[in-house]
Formats: C-alpha cells, sequence, structure tokens
C-alpha cells in the first residue's frame, strides 16, 4: 500500500443490481444499518448498464474503510483491517488480499471521479448488501460487532410455503425451524415480521401472488379497517430472511403466537387490544441477573487506544449493581465482580437457576474507526420490551448516535429464559466513544440509566 504513495481522493463507486435499463444518472437512495446515507451535493449517483455508481466519500465517511487512489496506475484500493481489495480502471480483475478475482464491471473514469463496484466491494469488506427494486435503494448492513457464530445460512432454512390474512390475523404456514420477529413501526404505521433461517418455499409463487425474480409480493386487504395489504419479500439471504410487512390504516396492537408450539403456523392477531406485561414474580422481590462480558484472557475487543472492553464492562456492571442494590423491590446477582472468566453458557445458567425476573449483558462494540453510537440487542420477541425501556434511557445518558435496538443472535440472551438484553453502549474502536466510555461520570449515567430501564420494564418503584 505505501509504496503508491496514495492519497484520499473522491472515488465513486458502483453498486450492481438486477433488472434496470436506463442508463444515465440515477436517484438511487442507500442505508447502512436502516439510517439513510445523505449524499453530498453535487455527487452524481450513476446507473451503468445496470450498475449504480456512488461516491467514494459514502465508503470512506460513512462506512468508514480506508481508499486509496493512485493516478499514475489508476489504482484504487480499499482497505479495513486485513482486508485489502485492490482494482484497476478498465480491468474486471480485482485483487482481494492476492487473489484474483472477477467484478461484474471494471471501474471507470467519469471526470475526475473513479468509480467502482460497490456490491462486490460492500461484500469484500464485510458488508451485507441487498437491493430493493421497488424502493430503488441499496441496504448495507455492517456485520461487525460481537461475533455471531450461529449465523445462519440458506442450506437449512425453513421454508414459508403461505400467507393468509383471516378474522383480523395475519396466518403463516412455515416448515422448518424459523425465528419470527415482529416489530411495530410508525409513518407509515405498519407491522413488521422478519422470519429469520426462512425462504419462500418452491410453490410459493403458484398459490400467491409472487415475482419470482424480484422475490416479492403482495395483497391487498379489504373488510378489515385496520389493514390494508401485506406485503413479502426475501429480505436477506444472510442469513436467510423473509419479511412480511402488515400495512396498516392508524397504530394498531397485535398478538403473536404460534412457531414456539411446533405447529408451524405463525399468527400475529390484531384483534388483541393491549401488549403483554410482564408477570409478577412470586418472592415479592424482582430478581435482576447483570453480567459484565468477557473477562480474564477474554479482553473483548480493544478499544482505539487499546483499552479493554472487559475493564469497561466489568467497571460499568459495577456500578448498576451498586445502584441496584439500593433498591428496595430489587435484587441483584452478578455473573462476575472481578476479573474472572465464565463461558456463555454459564452466564446463561446463572440466570436460569435463579429464575431471574431479568437479564442484562453489557458489553462494548468494536468496528471501523468512524463507527459510533449505542445499540440494544435482543432475541426472543419477549425481549423486545426490555430491550425499548434500556436503550431509550442509555442513548440519553451516552449522548451518542441512537444506533437502534436490534435483533441478535447472542447466546447469552438466545439462552436465557427470562426477558435479556445485551448492551453495546458505544464504539470502544471509536476514540471519541472509548473516552466517552471509560469516563467514570458518563458510566454513573449509564448505570443510572440501566436502572431506571429496568424499573420501568418490571414497574417496580
Ligand atoms: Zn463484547
Amino acid at each position: 500500500m505505501k509504496k503508491f504513495g496514495f492519497f484520499m481522493f473522491l472515488v465513486v463507486i458502483m453498486i450492481a443490481f438486477p433488472k434496470v435499463a436506463d442508463a444515465s444518472s440515477y436517484n438511487a437512495k442507500i442505508y447502512l444499518d436502516g439510517q439513510q446515507i445523505n449524499l453530498s451535493s453535487g455527487v452524481k449517483v450513476e446507473n451503468n448498464n445496470g450498475t449504480v455508481m456512488v461516491p467514494i466519500r459514502v465508503v470512506s465517511e460513512n462506512l468508514g474503510f480506508n481508499v486509496g487512489w493512485n493516478k499514475a496506475t489508476k489504482t484504487v484500493t480499499v482497505q479495513d483491517g486485513s482486508q485489502n481489495v485492490t482494482m484497476v480502471v478498465g480491468n474486471r480483475l480485482a485483487d482481494i488480499n492476492g487473489q484474483s478475482v472477477q467484478m461484474t464491471n471494471a471501474p471507470v473514469l467519469r471526470g475526475g471521479t473513479t468509480l467502482v463496484p460497490i456490491r462486490f466491494v460492500s461484500e469484500q469488506m464485510g458488508l451485507q448488501v441487498r437491493w430493493d427494486n421497488a424502493q430503488k435503494a441499496v441496504y448495507l448492513t455492517s456485520t461487525y460487532g460481537e461475533f455471531n457464530p450461529d449465523e445462519t445460512t440458506g442450506s437449512n432454512a425453513a421454508t414459508v410455503d403461505g400467507l393468509v390474512f383471516d378474522e383480523n390475523r395475519l396466518l403463516v404456514a412455515v416448515t422448518g425451524n424459523a425465528k419470527a420477529n415482529v416489530s411495530k413501526l410508525s409513518n407509515p404505521n405498519r407491522i413488521v415480521i422478519d422470519m429469520v433461517n426462512a425462504k419462500f418455499s418452491d410453490t410459493f409463487g403458484s398459490n400467491n401472488n409472487f415475482d419470482e425474480i424480484n422475490k416479492n409480493g403482495q395483497f391487498s386487504v379489504s373488510g378489515y379497517p385496520d389493514v390494508q395489504a401485506v406485503r413479502y419479500s426475501l429480505y436477506d439471504t444472510n442469513p436467510m430472511t423473509v419479511r412480511i410487512v402488515i400495512d396498516l390504516n392508524h397504530a394498531q396492537n397485535y398478538a403473536v403466537s404460534g412457531l414456539e408450539d411446533g405447529s408451524g403456523l405463525l399468527v400475529v392477531d390484531l384483534n388483541a387490544t393491549s401488549d403483554p406485561v410482564p408477570s409478577p414474580g412470586t418472592s415479592g422481590k424482582k430478581l435482576v441477573v447483570i453480567d459484565a462480558g468477557h473477562g480474564a484472557h477474554d479482553p473483548g475487543t480493544l478499544g482505539a487506544t487499546k483499552k479493554k472492553e472487559k475493564d469497561f464492562n466489568l467497571a460499568m456492571a459495577l456500578k448498576v449493581e451498586k445502584l441496584l442494590a439500593k433498591e428496595k423491590n430489587i435484587e441483584v446477582v452478578m455473573t462476575r465482580t472481578t476479573d474472572t472468566f465464565l463461558e456463555l453458557k454459564e452466564r446463561a445458567k446463572i440466570a436460569n437457576s435463579l429464575k431471574a425476573d431479568v437479564f442484562i449483558s453489557i458489553h462494548a462494540n468494536s468496528g471501523p474507526s468512524t463507527a459510533s453510537g449505542t445499540e440494544t440487542y435482543y432475541y426472543h420477541e419477549s425481549d423486545k420490551a426490555l430491550a425499548n425501556a434500556l436503550h431509550k434511557e442509555i442513548v440519553k445518558a451516552v449522548g451518542l448516535k441512537d444506533r437502534g435496538v436490534r435483533f441478535g443472535n447472542f447466546h447469552v440472551i438466545r439462552e436465557t429464559t427470562m426477558p435479556g438484553s445485551l448492551l453495546e453502549i458505544g464504539f470502544l474502536s471509536n476514540k471519541n466513544d472509548e473516552s466517552k466510555l471509560f469516563d467514570s461520570a458518563t458510566q454513573d449515567r449509564v448505570a443510572e440509566a440501566i436502572v431506571r430501564g429496568i424499573k420501568t420494564y418490571l414497574k417496580v418503584d
């Protein structure tokens, strides 16, 4: 890298997507982790024979990758960690860490700007890329953060066999083991059902309105005043995910049942009038288990100035413990109070065997150096209310970017039998986040926020 003497340069990269014919400037939208990226003024997005081009400014500023440009050799490099992608203008062969790989389109020059294929680049850099042809939007999803060994692929995916809306309920017939994540969104009001580890069955299209090429379809609903239409699409391929959206006429509560009982039928019932509340404990006091992530020989992620995640997690957890100990209606149990190591299954086992009411695992994130902000993870549908309650308070207390409440397949929140959340308070890989996270006053505020979130969720004084 160094020998080329690279300098940052405006490079425009292209997004390959199917079935678009027009060839000039193009109005594609780009989303990273659900947030739309604002393109700087004067930046032209271009569609080149089925390929959308966007500025590398987006890649360096929003995705945080290092971009190099050698004018003499017309060579573009994109680098992050140990991953190096090298491309040359006019050459469809790219070099990935020394290996030659063919791209759909060669990089091209437009005036003073170089264009390279974004789908190719993004996927090589570990991002998931999805093109929504209806919305003309590119969705990039970063997969950094906690290592996620259980991510499912298509090979063993369950199938969605059929969909029907009847008696104000959506019924989804499923074969195999899929996970349904259901959430309510506004503007416009809709209920989103993500069937994780599921794809459409081969016969789905013969019984439903379905575009076999774009893998999507919809039907309108009449006779039910709450609902306009039901849409469905293959939303992601890693993990294989079918997304079903119920378009509502107004905000509407719902209840989810099925799948867990092995019936193969997911029911989203709009006749429900209120959200479920946590069941009261037997002892009177609610039991909260606080888990400081990592420990001992497992440092977690290393920060921008090499501070260790395990130390942040423990400091944070001890502050939460101290505050919870003062609560008359809450009992607190820690998975660790010193720099020791526990297996993930031991952490879950502690909470499960104590029949805790709430489990909270405290972590800090890592990613490209520009990535910043707070994320809160749930696994089970029943974890979501807790995650929402915690996230709202934590975001306010940390004062970093709100990266949202997210589904995450983490062992400790998957295997725990009570509502659980995994908190990623900020990015240690980001210098500003790191200094905030290790600031004692910030930690105090976050600890108070976590306690407020717990109390709100448990409805205790
Ligand atoms: Zn961690």
